[in-house]
């Protein structure tokens, strides 16, 4: 029997329809008919005020960190248990990720931590949804609110999920979503920036147009288009978008799908979680999530290790997640933790995630029986 990839990204049949009508209109670079549906599509989704492209979710965080206007050590709080990019992007600003524990519940920015963490140098807070499941939004944008900070949703995982009815991504002054091909809606690399804050809009588009007015100039709002502030090359060619919107157009049944097998999965581990074998993934009231991911946790690494290589004997290829940022090699350099890291540690190392994707229907079953074997 062949072995069970962990993932297996999904394509829609008219991506390539798609890619030789991007060929055949002439119109390869950035900012073409498809790139335009795909932010008319997220802008119509999620109501944000300007949706941008971009080559990926690490380019939308680094965006959004120039935004911000960061000055070196200036200081950003964040969740340690996340990708490299949530930290990077702003580390290649000159700022210091400050790093709060997270919630045993969602594995979430634990937002009652996050008021004693802010200094004098604290410019952002940016929360991370993880497994598409939202952060406590209401509390962060209190907080931030009260003491004048911005707030950049990493909302990689998040297309697709909502916060009290509002998409993630939407809430804070900036959302970043992945369209990378280990996500939901994909593009192979790729994201987008969602501008929530209409001050932030226009500088938005020219820093990502290398720093020049040229969106403006193809509205025909300026006669001529020149440098007029830093930027870089942030926007993906028209065969990425193209690529794309086939996948937009099928985001409502890609994310059924995907919600179908996570409900089996769910429903298929309540007799293990309550004979105490393993916790499931716990979704609070108040959110809907995407089925980014179906992750379980068991009562130890030791326990862990010894699961993931018995399941990959039964040819069942699951994984774990995060190192913790803070105790990777550059994080222990070049960041700080305020309090304790305590849930950060357990949770990291006892967290396996399952396969999920589209088409995964046929081979759930033996999923769930080399799970229960492992166990
Ligand atoms: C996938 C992911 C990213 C990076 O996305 P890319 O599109 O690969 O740059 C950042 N943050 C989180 C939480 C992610 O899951």
């Amino acid at each position: 029997m062949h072995p069970i990839p962990f993932n297996k990204p999904f394509m829609t049949g008219r991506e390539l329809w798609y890619i030789a009508q991007a060929h055949t209109n002439g119109h390869l670079s950035g900012d073409g008919q498809f790139t335009k549906q795909c932010h008319a599509w997220l802008e119509r989704t999620t109501g944000t005020r300007r949706a941008l492209l971009t080559h990926s979710c690490t380019a939308a965080l680094e965006m959004a960190a120039l935004l911000a206007e960061l000055a070196p050590g200036d200081e950003v709080i964040m969740p340690s248990y996340t990708f490299v990019s949530t930290a990077n992007a702003f580390v290649m600003r000159g700022a210091v990720p400050v790093f709060v524990d997270i919630r045993a519940d969602t594995l979430n920015l634990d937002e009652t931590k996050i008021e004693a963490a802010i200094t004098p140098r604290t410019k952002v807070i940016l929360p991370v949804h993880y497994a598409g499941v939202a952060c406590e939004m209401d509390t962060i944008m209190d907080i931030a609110r009260r003491h004048n900070l911005i707030v950049v949703e990493d909302a990689a995982q998040g297309i697709m999920s909502t916060y009290k009815g509002r998409p993630l991504g939407t809430i804070g002054h900036m959302g970043a979503y992945s369209f990378h091909e280990t996500k939901n809606i994909i593009a192979g690399e790729g994201g987008a920036l969602l501008v929530n804050d209409a001050a932030l809009a226009e500088r938005a588009e020219i820093i990502r147009e290398k720093g020049t007015n040229r969106s403006q100039f193809f509205r025909g709002q300026v006669d001529k288009y020149t440098w007029v502030d830093i930027g870089s090359s942030y926007l993906p060619g028209e065969v990425i978008a193209a690529f794309l919107w086939a996948q937009m157009e099928e985001a409502d049944h890609i994310t059924a799908r995907r919600l179908a097998l996570w409900d089996h999965y769910h429903a298929a581990l309540a007799p293990l979680e309550a004979e105490g074998k393993l916790r499931r993934p716990i979704v609070p009231d108040g959110c809907t999530h995407n089925a980014h991911m179906y992750y379980i946790l068991l009562d130890s690494l030791e326990r862990r290790t010894r699961v993931l290589a018995n399941m990959k004997q039964q040819g069942v290829n699951c994984v774990f997640h995060y190192v913790p940022l803070h105790s990777a090699p550059y994080g222990v350099k070049h960041s700080r933790h305020h309090g304790d890291m305590r849930q950060t540690n357990a949770l990291s190392d006892r967290l396996l995630r399952l396969p999920l994707w589209v088409g995964l229907e046929e081979h759930q079953a033996r999923v769930l029986s080399a799970l229960r074997e492992a166990l």
